[in-house]
């Protein structure tokens, strides 16, 4: 589902302020996903070391990150896994499009990768006349809504049960008003289960590729990468290069920092290792970078590729909670999408550092401890440097900045915000002032802090 728009993120963000209950109910349930992993990482007192183990053995990765790539192959190959490597989305799309037409393959089951709804995997596919099916329930469930996903461990938190019960009624024959969870559960399990009897293929996320073994790990919840997998005669699974890990023993870390920081539990229900085919059928493992090394080159903002998906700083951002997923208009949303996406067009998503109080609460929570609001700062210094921030308001902070170096300018400025204030109050308070269209403006005072205190400093003496 294409996140292509030309709105930015100031006027997505209105669009779903419009729904005031929903922005209420959406804010408070991600602040409960906050509590849990806040309650889940205080049970932990080495909490803080996992943390920082997770961020240096990331660090060792992003350094030796070819090496551990090539290790990687060698002993995936050895295994019976067949790599292949992808430099963008337009490749990765292709190889897996090349490997289920050379099969005769016209329908996928596919389970949660946040790298296939970067590369636009399921657009392009439907292109080529190849059916996918998400398996896992919120992604179906946006699926069949024809909308992409607004949270990359939870994809329709922005849906009401209610809302769900009508897509489920409109497409899979629940019961008209059914709004039960537990009912409309059952309704996808059925409808999923003989979707995954009758597909030959299935494609997968990567959580982690460990590097000495060959071997891939992916997280569910809900067992349907293992189902989809189990049953399928060809497995593809997508991965990003920064998902390597060193050794097999490092997973300890990350898995228990994983579901912690996601969604509160102790550890994922599902934690598949996937290390060589079962007889009679075929892994193919897709390397993927897609911008990635360009990001590994800028120095500020490498340590992004330290992530490891656990949506943990989308759940605290306070502009998130209050915008919806959607309003980043790019397949991983919040923090981390705002630095990741820059990097992949700094054109088009130059709006997106600029969505954050920069407060420094997602920072605080990420478990592999990646500097996001440091990274936001930095972009913005980008963006305004190459030219890509809004003229009027490159134009708007130059006046300013003249303004606050000049002592003359400063007083006569606002000298002149006073008068127009108290005599020509329209010239502020109109439709064009957004800041006017959300609040009341501000009584001019008479006279300037300075002029009072002269006064004030003059009767004193
Ligand atoms: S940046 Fe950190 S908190 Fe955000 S999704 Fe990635 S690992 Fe989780």
């Amino acid at each position: 589902m294409s996140t292509a728009t030309d709105k930015h993120h100031p006027q997505l963000a209105a669009d779903f302020n419009r729904d005031e209950p929903r922005v209420n109910w959406h804010d408070e349930t991600l602040w409960w996903v906050r509590a849990k992993r806040d309650m889940a990482a205080h049970k932990l007192p080495e909490w803080e070391l996992l943390r920082e183990t997770a961020s240096q053995i990331k660090l060792n990765v992003l350094s030796n990150l070819s090496s551990y790539l090539e290790q990687f192959e060698a002993n995936a190959n050895k295994n019976g896994i067949i790599v292949h490597w992808a430099q963008d989305a337009a490749e990765h799309n292709q190889i897996v499009y090349n490997l289920l037409e050379q099969r005769g393959i016209r329908k996928m089951v596919k389970s949660k990768s946040m790298l296939t709804e970067e590369c636009h995997l399921n657009e392009y596919l439907k292109e080529q006349g190849i059916d996918v099916i998400d398996s896992d329930l919120g992604e179906r469930i946006v699926q069949l809504a024809n909308e992409p996903p607004s949270h990359i461990v939870l994809p329709c938190i922005h849906k009401k049960k209610e809302e769900i019960g009508d897509i489920f009624h409109e497409h899979l024959g629940s019961a008209k008003g059914e709004s039960d969870p537990k009912i409309l559960t059952e309704t996808a399990r059925q409808h999923l289960r003989e979707v995954f009897l009758t597909r030959r293929a299935a494609l997968t996320g990567v959580n982690f590729a460990v590097a000495e073994t060959g071997e891939f790990v992916i997280c569910t919840n809900e067992g349907n990468a293992d189902m989809g997998a189990h049953l399928a005669e060809i497995h593809i699974a997508s991965m990003g290069i920064e998902k390597i890990i060193p050794e097999r023993k490092h997973l300890g870390v990350f898995l228990r920092l994983l579901t912690r920081s996601a969604t509160g539990q102790p550890i994922t229900t599902y934690s598949s290792h996937f290390s060589k085919p079962q007889d009679g059928s075929e892994i193919h493992l897709i390397i993927v970078d897609n911008g990635r090394s360009v990001q590994l080159g800028r120095e500020d903002f490498r340590n992004s590729l330290k992530c490891i998906r656990c949506g943990a700083c989308m759940n605290t951002c306070p502009v998130y909670r209050k915008s919806g997923g959607h309003s980043y208009h790019t397949a991983i949303a919040g923090p981390i999408g705002s630095i990741l996406a820059p990097n992949l067009d700094m054109k088009k998503y130059a709006d997106l550092p600029f969505a954050s109080t920069l407060c420094g609460s997602c920072s605080n929570v990420c478990p592999v401890k990646i500097d996001i609001h440091d990274q936001l700062y930095k972009w913005r210094q980008v963006i305004v440097k190459e030219g890509y921030s809004p003229k009027a308001k490159t134009m708007a902070m130059k006046a300013m900045a003249l303004t606050l170096s000049s002592p003359a300018l400063y007083r006569m400025g606002g000298k002149t915000g006073r008068f127009v204030f108290k005599y020509a109050p329209f010239a502020v308070n109109n439709k064009f002032n957004p800041w006017y269209n959300q609040r009341e403006m501000p009584k001019a005072p008479d006279q300037s802090f300075g002029e009072w205190y002269a006064k004030r400093k003059g009767a004193k003496n």
